[in-house]
């Protein structure tokens, strides 16, 4: 019988996130400090099958029915492959989001696996920004991995923006342009404080509203009826395909989130900017069994929090920053 996770607000979870691995050969700063962060030693992550039997509890116990890995990087985690065909499996709609980097050569691989929807994240078109923005020199490997991904069928492939104010929102119309032309969905994603750098401000946050009116002004856009995806959509009048905004910012979607999160080194958050988390690994490798496992993950959803109040005076920035919590 399955027993949905639901929390204290009604709240059913049906959506998982892993983090493969905390580990990336990026550094975008919004991301990740420009001299990296120290690396989990290698027994601290969980292993393919401590993480399969994590999923699969809350998959057959607990409705779970969407799975997207994460990290760090996630390709840059050995035999990735093998945890995609292990993951998929379980019969979940199965995801991956990555910087894209790899993906020339791993995206067949993956498809061949199982997976069947990837994200890349691509901040900007311009060679010498994207130098800046990540510190490496591969918007072109990216760029060739976006193709690769679409020529092994992986459907839909998505590309992530995170908007920030003078640094990449002059090119939100040379994103939109792209992507009507490659004829891959563009989300432009608020940017969040959770940059390990901690330079974020309201100010550096470019809104739904004014991302909507730029794109608009060029193509323009109407809104498309909004399901219980976090990214708000919007069509274009003449027919090129459309636009997301994770307006996570300026329009919380808190009231109707279904995500829980599962890091590398296997602490279990029931919230993207929690400050607490759930030992799942050290209660794994105790030789708890299923129901004591499964007990845990039920008592982290129940404490759940309404929302995370970002912008207000009782916000509190989590411990950790993106690439240590998975995006
Ligand atoms: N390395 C992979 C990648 O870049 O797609 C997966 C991990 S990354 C942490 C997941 C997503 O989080 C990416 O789309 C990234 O752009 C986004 N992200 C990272 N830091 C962010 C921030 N401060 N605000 C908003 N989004 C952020
Ligand atoms: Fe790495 Fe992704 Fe973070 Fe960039 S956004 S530093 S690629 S984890």
């Amino acid at each position: 019988m399955v027993l949905p996770l639901i929390d204290g607000f009604g709240r059913v979870h049906r959506d998982l996130r892993i983090s493969v691995t905390d580990r990336c050969n990026f550094r975008c700063g919004y991301c990740m400090p420009a001299e990296g962060l120290k690396w989990l030693p290698r027994d601290e992550l969980l292993t393919f099958e401590e993480i399969e039997r994590v999923a699969r509890l809350l998959v057959e116990r607990h409705g779970i029915d969407s799975i997207r890995l994460t990290g760090g990087e996630p390709t840059v985690r050995a035999d990735l492959g093998r945890l995609v065909g292990m993951l998929s499996g379980l019969g979940v709609d199965l995801a991956l989001t990555t910087n894209g980097a790899t993906l020339s050569s791993a995206a067949a691989v993956l498809a061949d696996a199982g997976l069947k929807r990837i994200n890349v994240s691509l901040d900007s078109l311009r060679a010498d920004r994207f130098v800046e923005l990540t510190l490496r020199d591969e918007l072109g490997r990216v760029l060739e991995g976006i193709d690769a991904a679409l020529a092994a069928g992986l459907d839909p492939v998505k590309i992530n923006v995170v908007v920030m104010r003078g640094v990449n929102d002059d090119e939100l119309v040379d994103f939109a342009r792209f992507g009507r032309d490659r004829g891959v969905v563009v989300r432009f994603i608020e940017f969040m404080p959770l940059d390990a750098d901690e330079a974020w401000t309201l100010e550096s946050v470019v809104g739904v509203d004014e991302i909507v009116a730029r794109v608009g002004e060029v193509f323009p856009l109407e809104a498309i009826d909004r399901t219980s995806a976090p990214a708000s959509r919007f069509r274009y009048l003449d027919g090129g395909g459309e636009i997301g905004v994770v307006a996570s910012v300026t329009r919380s979607f808190c009231d109707s989130c279904d995500r829980i999160r599962l890091t590398a080194d296997g602490q279990f958050r029931n919230c993207l900017f929690a400050v607490d988390e759930f030992d799942v690994r050290s209660l794994l490798r105790s030789g708890a069994s299923d129901d004591e496992v499964a007990a845990l993950l039920e008592r982290a959803v129940a404490a759940k929090w309404a929302g995370h109040g970002i912008g207000r005076v009782e916000f509190i920035r989590p411990a950790r920053s993106m690439s240590q919590i998975g995006g």
